[in-house]
């Protein structure tokens, strides 16, 4: 079980939670942060500093974000975000897709 970064980080990446965790694994790239899974010590530091609450126990996930236990796991060992949303559809593609009202 590890903490896993969810869609509010998406746009905001102010990186707050990085200095909070104790053990480094919470990595930067273009679309958002991404915490590895093996590394992480499920200390919860991170949370709290988090100003869009993106942080969650992955068994913690809200319903709609539990695919980012997977994003988050699949960005590593390589650092790809392609290969991490590989399969998914990132937050502003869907918004273009989105049916028009
Ligand atoms: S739960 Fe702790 S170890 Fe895991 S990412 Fe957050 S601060 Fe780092
Ligand atoms: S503190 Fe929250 S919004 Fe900021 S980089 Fe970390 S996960 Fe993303």
């Amino acid at each position: 079980m590890a903490y896993v970064i969810a869609e509010p980080c998406v746009g905001v990446k102010d990186k707050a939670c990085v200095p909070a965790c104790p053990v480094d694994c919470i990595y930067e790239a273009q679309k958002m942060l991404y915490i590895h899974p093996d590394e992480c010590i499920d200390c919860g530091a991170c949370v709290e500093p988090c100003p869009v609450q993106a942080i969650f126990p992955a068994d913690e996930l809200p319903e709609k974000w539990k695919f980012y236990a997977q994003v988050n796991k699949n960005f590593f060992p390589e650092k790809s975000e392609d290969k991490a949303w590989n399969g998914q559809v990132f937050p502003a593609e869907r918004e273009k897709n989105a049916p028009k009202h």
